[in-house]
C-alpha cells in the first residue's frame, strides 16, 4: 500500500520520529536538540501542502483528467466580471464548454451573467464569497458562510446548488478542508496554471498555453485577464488543429457539477 503524503500522514510521522528521539533520549542520552530535524521536515511538508491544492494534502482533490483522450478542461476563476459574456462569446464559437468558479459577492451583483453561462452549457463552481486575501486565517465557521452564500448566489441565479469547488490562490488549510467537507464539495485544483494575470503578452501566452497541450489537462484562467481573452480564441483554434476537444470539468474527471 502506497501511504499517501498528507496532513495526516505527515502527523503520524512526526509523532513516530519524535517518540524514538525521546526513548533515545531517556536510554542512550540522545540531544533532544535531534527533534529540530523532524519538526523542520514537518514544517516545509505542511507549507508545502498548503500551497499546492493538487497535492490532496489537507483535501481529497481532482485537478487532472484521464490522460487516454485528447481531451481538455478550461476553468476561468474570479468572475463574473463586465469581461466575462466576450468570453462567453469565443467559447461559442468553438462550442468549447467551460467552467466558471465564481466570487460570491460578484456573483450576487450579476445573476443575469451566471444565467447567461449556464444557459450557454457553461458549470459555475464556488469560488468563496470574498475572495479574502486573508481567507487562511478565517474560521471554519466562517469559511463554511464564505461557501453557503456563494452556493445560495448561484442557486438563486440558475437554481441550481453547485458541488466544485476551488480555494483561492490554491492554498488550503484543514479550517478549509473541514469546510469543504462539511458543505459537501468537491475541491478543484489545476495542472496548467496560466499565470494571465502576469503574463501581459497575448502571443506569449499563447505560446505556452499550447505547449501546455496535453490529455487530460485542466486549464487555470481568470475571467478578470485581458491577456486571455485576447488569445483564447487562437488558443481553441490550435487546440481543436492539434486535436484536442474541450469537455466540461465533470465529463474530464467524471464529478458532479450540482447536487
Ligand atoms: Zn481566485
Amino acid at each position: 500500500m502506497k501511504a499517501a503524503l498528507n496532513y495526516r500522514n505527515a502527523l503520524l510521522a512526526l509523532g513516530a520520529a519524535a517518540a524514538v528521539i525521546g526513548a533515545l533520549w531517556a536510554w542512550a542520552g540522545v540531544s533532544l536538540w535531534w527533534l529540530a530535524l523532524p519538526t523542520a521536515a514537518y514544517v516545509a511538508t505542511v507549507a508545502y501542502g498548503s500551497a499546492r491544492v493538487s497535492s490532496s494534502f489537507f483535501v481529497e482533490t481532482k485537478w487532472h483528467g484521464a490522460d487516454t483522450r485528447p481531451c481538455i478542461a478550461l476553468t476561468f476563476d474570479d468572475g463574473p466580471v463586465p469581461a466575462t459574456p466576450a468570453l462567453l462569446e469565443i467559447l461559442r464559437r468553438h462550442g468549447a464548454r467551460a467552467t466558471f468558479f465564481c466570487i460570491g459577492r460578484r456573483a450576487r451583483q450579476q445573476p443575469e451573467v451566471l444565467r447567461q453561462l449556464d444557459a450557454a452549457g457553461h458549470l459555475l463552481g464556488n469560488h468563496t464569497f470574498t475572495h479574502s486575501y486573508f481567507i487562511d486565517l478565517f474560521s471554519t465557521r466562517r469559511l463554511r458562510a464564505e461557501l453557503r452564500d456563494t452556493d445560495a448566489a448561484i442557486e438563486a441565479a440558475t437554481g441550481r446548488r453547485p458541488r466544485l469547488f476551488r480555494p483561492p490562490y490554491g492554498v488550503t488549510t484543514p479550517n478549509l478542508a473541514r469546510a469543504i467537507r462539511r458543505e459537501g464539495h468537491q475541491c478543484i485544483g489545476w495542472s496548467v496554471r496560466s499565470l494571465d494575470t502576469v503574463v501581459q503578452d497575448p502571443t506569449q501566452l499563447l505560446g505556452n498555453m499550447v505547449r501546455a497541450l496535453a490529455p487530460g489537462a485542466v486549464f487555470l484562467f481568470h475571467d478578470t485577464s485581458a491577456t486571455t481573452a485576447a488569445m483564447l480564441d487562437e488558443f481553441l483554434q490550435q487546440a481543436h488543429a492539434r486535436g484536442f476537444r474541450v469537455v466540461p470539468l465533470d465529463e474530464l474527471l467524471g464529478v458532479a457539477a450540482y447536487h
